[in-house]
């Protein structure tokens, strides 16, 4: 498994404040079912699993949820070109694999400093807020049930 960052309850709650946002249930279920399943979920997916637990939730609700995660940093939102939005909870730099056969999205631990040196061929006076480093192919049968 590559190396994750996640956060306690309290950074949790604390990270939603820094933002200028409550924390609520809602968010917190949300939060904790995709750190349950790392499998890079669209809000369908979400939906899906977290009706499980709250079983009156809206898919809006859903969407409104993620939208907050993400805006304030707990969770990335991945977008591969003619897919639905994915939602990954690991803030560790890392890339992303979609499997185009699987339609499933792995995480992909970086080397030390590569994203320096991505950052580094900008030339002066571009500045990068942020940088997504994407794989799309396939991955052998042995390699995808990891
Ligand atoms: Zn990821």
């Amino acid at each position: 498994m590559p190396a994750t960052v996640t956060l306690s309850p309290d950074n949790f709650a604390q990270a939603l404040a820094d933002s200028g946002l409550r924390n609520t249930p809602q968010r917190e279920v949300i939060y904790s079912i995709l750190l349950k399943k790392r499998d890079h979920p669209t809000a369908d997916e979400v939906y899906a699993r977290v009706k499980a637990e709250l079983p009156t939730i809206s898919l809006a609700t859903v969407y409104n949820c993620l939208e907050a995660l993400v805006n304030c940093n707990l969770v990335r939102a991945v977008n591969f070109e003619r897919e639905p939005t994915r939602y990954c909870p690991n803030l560790h730099p890392h890339a992303h694999f979609h499997d185009e056969t699987a339609g499933s999205t792995h995480d992909i631990d970086l080397p030390p400093g590569l994203l320096e040196q991505v950052r580094a061929i900008l030339p002066p006076g571009y500045d990068a807020s942020s940088i997504e480093i994407s794989f799309r192919g396939r991955t052998a049968p042995e390699a995808a049930t990891r």
